[in-house]
Parts: structure tokens; sequence; C-alpha cells
């Protein structure tokens, strides 16, 4: 028997210091928050309260939109009120590029409506003008008590600073390769912004940080060292994931690998929806990611195995299919009458050789029948063979048994 120091865990999380978005606490011991941001056009006021709605109704904890132009800024408080008016109250957090502080400054119910701001430090304002108008986002965000996201990015860091960074690089004895210093410019841009917000007043309670990057090995370096000089709530992307199953393993490596080290406070996985996808996948991958890690669980947990020769049909595949929707459909409204539902555990599996051991191991169970097997589907409650079900209704049959289940 291993002893119990053996097994392996994350490690302690970094302490940061605790930012409150609206109603949602970010670092500082507070649990990995989920976000996500839409992709309508914020100035289309019912398209984008949909889109927060379902993003908000899927898991996410906090919602971040463009703010791009003068009739997006205007359109701000109307999505607010209207999220209201439905009683979603999810933070709300506006993504600033380039002309952030005119729009902060000639839209006040736009500051006001807003959780958060998010600035980029590359693109913040026009060479030589920038600290004023980096100044000018934050004496807003002062005077309406608004935390601030200071979100470095690979494509969009800051020239000038990089540009010092290689003219030092180059005359130094030992000169480094360009990515060791491009990696330096988006971790200084970073600090550097964070340290210029606190010199105009901004409490470290307000400031959160994140240094996003597109390949992993660079992104896992470059939080590492942000943290490792700093101790600002930290927001976990890889930037430009990409589409379908390359976004999400590109991105749980990289925020998995970070998450284990104990780093990262809020996280979110930037998905290129495929034309005409669910925006909502990306909160969902969130959630997984966190609740397969073990630092949070958000809904049921279906365990299914792959199925291989030994299936005998499609009814396995949709079973695991249809009793792994059914749970997420089910969700917001277990979540109200059944605390604590999100712990379950349900095994859904294809034959003999695993089916019943895997089953046991769940809250809830089945086995359905494979090759050669007779045509019966034991089921398995907390760990004993409760009962067996037969015929062309078993996917319902289940279902109810799993509703029993919770129910008791
Ligand atoms: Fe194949 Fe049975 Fe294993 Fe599923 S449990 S993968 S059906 S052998």
């Amino acid at each position: 028997i291993l002893p119990q120091d053996d097994v392996a865990g994350p490690a302690p999380r970094h302490q940061t210091t605790q930012v409150m978005v609206g109603n949602v606490a970010v670092g500082g011991g507070a649990p990995i928050v989920v976000q996500s941001m839409t992709n309508t056009d914020t100035a289309d006021v019912d398209g984008t309260i949909a889109q927060v709605a379902a993003l908000s109704r899927a898991g996410s904890e906090m919602v971040r939109i463009t703010v791009d132009r003068e009739e997006a800024a205007a359109a701000v408080p109307h999505i607010r009120d209207g999220l209201r008016k439905r009683g979603i109250t999810t933070p709300l957090i506006g993504d600033f590029h380039y002309i952030g502080h005119k729009l902060l400054a000639e839209y006040p119910d736009c500051a006001e409506a807003l959780d958060k701001y998010r600035i980029n430090p590359g693109n913040v304002g026009f060479k030589n003008k920038r600290d004023t108008q980096f100044a000018d986002i934050i004496e807003i965000a002062n005077k309406n008590n608004k935390p601030v996201r200071i979100g470095a990015n690979w494509g969009s860091l800051d020239q000038e600073l990089l540009t010092k960074l290689m003219d030092e690089n180059t005359a130094s004895a030992n000169p480094r390769d360009a990515r060791a210093v491009t990696r330096e410019a988006m971790v200084q841009s970073a600090l550097l912004s964070a340290a210029r917000a606190q010199e105009l007043g901004m409490p470290k309670n307000r400031i959160i940080l994140s240094a996003k990057v597109s390949a992993v090995q660079d992104l896992i370096a470059v939080y590492q060292e942000v943290v490792r000089r700093s101790d600002y709530a930290i927001h976990l992307g890889l930037t430009e994931a990409g589409m379908g199953s390359k976004g999400i393993v590109a991105s749980s490596a990289a925020l998995g690998i970070l998450l284990q080290q104990g780093i990262g406070d809020t996280i979110r996985i930037s998905l290129t929806p495929e034309p005409g996808g669910d925006r909502t996948l990306e909160v969902q991958v969130a959630q997984e990611l966190l609740q397969t890690m073990g630092f949070r669980t958000f809904v049921p947990l279906v365990a299914a195995c792959p199925g291989c020769g030994r299936t005998t049909s499609t009814t396995f595949q949709e079973l695991a299919r249809s009793i792994q929707d059914f749970i997420r459909d089910e969700m917001p409204a277990w979540k109200t009458k059944y605390p604590g539902v999100e712990q379950l555990n349900v095994a859904v599996m294809g034959c003999i050789v695993n089916g019943p051991g895997e089953s046991k191991h769940a809250n809830i169970g089945i086995s359905l029948p494979g090759t050669g097997e007779a045509p019966a589907a034991p089921v398995f409650v907390d760990g004993k063979k409760f009962r067996t079900l037969r015929g062309p209704g078993i996917a319902a049959d289940f279902k109810a048994l799993v509703i029993d289940y919770i129910d008791q």
C-alpha cells in the first residue's frame, strides 16, 4: 500500500490578491472561476442578451463582451438592464482596445453598467499617448470602483517595449533567442502596466492579470514567470487556441499544467466555434477541465467506455450520449432542487468485461449487453446490483432510475 504522501495532487494554489468582479470572487483562494466571451455584435442588444443568457445558463460565471465602438458602448446599459429583467446577474466585462478611454469617458452609463474593464496594454492608445489613455481608463475605473484586467496578448504586444528589450538583448554579452525576449516582453508588459495602475491609485485588489500566448510551451513559461514575480489575481487562457479538437487539446494541455502547478484564478477556453456551432462549448470544456482535475464540481460525471467490437449495436453510444445530454440539460433545474447533485457519478458501459466493475464504482451505472451476452442490462446502485433492464425502453427506464436515485 502506497503511503498517503505518494498520492500525487496539485501544488498548493499560488497565493493571489482577491478581486471582486461584481458578485464573483477571483483569486485569494476562491474557487477557480469559469468565464467566456460573446461573439455577437454588442450593438445588437437582443442578440447579445440572448448569448450572455445562454453562456450564463451553461455555467459561465462571468461573461466578456467587446466594446469596440460608440454603438456598442451605448448598448451596454440596455444589455445589463435586459439581463437583470431576466434575473441574470452574471458579471459583465467590457473588452476594450484602442479607444477604450474615449468610450468609457463618453458613455458613463456603460462604465457604470460593466463589472470589469479589460485593458490591452499593447494597444490601449497610440504611440506616446499610451500612458495618458491608460491613465484615463484607470481613473474612470477608480471613480466607478471597478476592477480591471490587464491582458497582454502575444498578437498585440507592446511594440515599444519589445523593441527596447530586443535592443538590450542584442547589446548584452549573452544574447538570448528572440522568442525568449518576446516572452519576457509579455511578462513585463503585464507587470509594468499593473505597477502603473497602482501608481495611479488603483488598489491591488482590483487588478487581474493575464498574458495570453497561442503556443502551449510559451504560455506555460510566461505565466510561471508572472506568478514568480507577483501576487496579482490571474486570468488563464491560451489565445487563438483554434477549432475543434485542436483548440480543446491545446487549451487543456496548457491550462491543465498551469492549474496543476497552482497557477490560475479564472479560466477561459477560447475556442473558434464551428460555423453555426454552439458558443457554450467553451464553457462546457472549461467546466470539464476543472472537474476532471478535481478542482470543482459542476455537473454529474458520466463515465463511459469507448466501446469496441464487443458492443453489439449503437444502443450503447446512443445511451451514453443521451444520458450525458439529459443530465446537462436538467442541471440548471436540478441545482436548485437537489443541492450537491453535481457530485453524482454515473456509468454507462458497453459489456460485461468492465461494465459491472465500473458501474459499481459509480453511484448509479448500467452495463449493456455485449456480443454473445443475454439481452439484459444490469443496473448497479451504490455498488450493488439493483435491477435488470430489458427491451427497447432501456434508455428511458435508466433515466427514470437516475431521477429516482437523485430524488432519494
Ligand atoms: Fe469493449 Fe466491453 Fe471494454 Fe466497453 S467495457 S470497451 S464494450 S470490452
